[in-house]
């Protein structure tokens, strides 16, 4: 058996693609078609997070310096309440549902049945290593396909515990895990797949789809982007930056949901600034980097990118930072806009406000009203998620019909991603599919349609030459009829 990272990155990239062949072989026997056998993986899959939370904890606090609490609360339960939910479920799912059969058709049975595709791949982002790699992998299973698992490189204890558990907890190598970085993955993606959920950037989502497009795979695509925030509750102000801070800061800003920077009007900046000040101190503490729940940037790299954001932006909460333990303090900033410039977009007069921003730092960008932030929002890519803080129900009505994004929060963020059965995913630049519950059900699925249509009476005679006047006019009323 391999021993060290280096033993085991060799060893599983001179076995992709028996590793993918294998798992082929495996769904192609028939063993995980049985509904028996796809509650057997979800028991096994429970079995694996729930026998293993305390080394699921270590190595996201070694990944990303997580606390017990935020491992629970975002990663280790959502994946839980995932499988829960799905096998509460699944019987359900998997019954053949009776189909609609058109008048012109009739006598006729239709029956919708759905079948697994195949091998499915799993490929994850490291900054919730252990929830975007198995909450997808749940609706994988119970659909009865195999899976191969390519956790992030970027989360190595997270990826290394994941090589080590799935073998002992999947000896039928239902699930494989294939570790590495670019090439492994690039070798992978050569493969030929049936379906590939893949959760990370934009620009790595191009070369995946790129590689599918090779062998017609069909992709989800679970991306980011900048998730815009409207902040214009005056009555709730308090509570409201508690909860948008909260959002904002867990996992040190480095969530797909994540705020990305928040709009408000010119005279309410102040105010958002003193209630932000007092909720991050409120939540983390008067310094959050001796506090037991605040996290790390996950590698120098984006650190140094995080700190090179601040250049040039005016810092009015936090900014604190120190390389050698890759801490960034909780940081609110506000940038200039430029005259004649786009408040967002790759031509923004700042930094802060042409990319997403993956980490603890939130700009304020003001904006005369609500219309002008609908128009912000809307000058660019469609968000991943857009949250709405206002007491008024216009106000969100107004968002909700005018803007388009993977998914719309009132009065609170991130929540909707824990909200099992809902659909998660993006729209546009923010993604591409969807899963969580009944909607993993659907993309991991093929629903089959299956029509009998008995020999007699032999109907479709009507609609055989040769034709009589009769019948013609007969079967165009009854096909239109619809
Ligand atoms: P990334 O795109 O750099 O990496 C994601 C995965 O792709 C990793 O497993 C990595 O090994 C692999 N990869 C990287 N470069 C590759 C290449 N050239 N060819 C093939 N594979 C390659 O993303 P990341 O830095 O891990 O994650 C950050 C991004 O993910 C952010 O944009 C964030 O918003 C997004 N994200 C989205 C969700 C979601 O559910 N929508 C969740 C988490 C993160």
């Amino acid at each position: 058996m391999p021993t060290t990272t280096t033993d085991r990155l060799l060893h599983s990239a001179t076995r992709i693609p028996d590793t993918v062949a294998d798992a082929r072989r495996l769904f192609d026997s028939g063993a995980t078609r049985p509904l028996a056998a796809r509650v057997r993986s979800l028991h096994a899959l429970r079995a694996m997070v729930t026998e293993n939370e305390a080394a699921f904890e270590a190595a996201l606090w070694s990944d990303l310096h997580k606390g017990r609490a935020e491992a629970q609360l975002t990663e280790i339960s959502v994946v839980l309440a995932e499988i829960n939910h799905t096998l509460r479920r699944l019987r359900g799912w998997a019954r053949p549902k009776r189909g609609p059969v058109p008048l012109a058709l009739w006598p006729a049975r239709a029956r919708l049945v759905s079948e697994p595709l195949g091998v499915v791949l799993v490929i994850s982002a490291w900054n919730y290593p252990v929830q975007v790699l198995l909450a997808p992998l749940a609706g994988v299973l119970a659909a009865g396909n195999t899976a191969v698992l390519k956790p992030s490189e970027l989360a190595p204890a997270t990826s290394e515990l994941m090589t080590r558990l799935v073998p002992r907890y999947f000896p039928d190598g239902v699930v494989r895990v294939v570790e590495g970085g670019v090439p492994e993955t690039t070798e992978l993606l050569a493969q030929k797949l049936d379906h590939i959920v893949f959760t990370g950037s934009g620009t790595v989502g191009r070369v995946v789809m790129r590689a599918a497009a090779e062998h017609l795979t069909p992709v989800t695509l679970e991306l980011g982007g900048k998730s815009p925030v409207w902040f214009d509750d005056d009555a709730r102000l308090h509570r409201a930056a508690r909860r948008l801070a909260w959002a904002k800061f867990t996992n040190a800003g480095q969530t797909c949901v994540a705020p990305d920077y928040v709009m408000t009007t010119p005279d309410r900046v102040p105010a958002l600034v003193a209630a932000l000040r007092a909720a991050i101190k409120d939540l983390w503490g008067p310094d959050p980097r001796t506090g037991p729940d605040y996290g790390r940037i996950v590698n120098e790299r984006q650190y140094d990118r995080l700190v090179g954001l601040l250049d040039g932006a005016d810092v009015v909460i936090g900014g604190e930072h120190d390389r050698s333990e890759r801490y960034l303090a909780p940081t609110v900033v506000t940038v200039p806009v430029g005259a004649g410039r786009p408040s967002l977009g790759p031509d923004a007069a700042h930094p802060v406000l042409r990319e997403e921003i993956f980490g603890p730092i939130l700009p304020i960008v003001p904006v005369a009203s609500a219309e002008e932030a609908v128009e912000v929002v809307n000058a660019w890519d469609k968000p991943l998620a857009l949250y709405v803080f206002t007491s008024s129900g216009r106000t969100r009505r107004l968002f909700e019909r005018n803007t388009s994004s993977g998914a719309v929060v009132h009065d609170a963020g991130l929540v909707h991603v824990a909200t099992t059965g809902l659909p998660f995913g993006g729209v546009g630049a923010s993604g591409m599919g969807a899963y969580h519950g009944t909607y993993s059900w659907r993309t991991f699925s093929h629903l089959k349609p299956v029509l009998n249509k008995p020999l007699g009476p032999d109907t479709l005679r009507l609609a055989q030459p040769p034709f009589t006047d009769l019948g013609l006019r007969l079967v165009k009323r009854l096909m239109r009829h619809g």
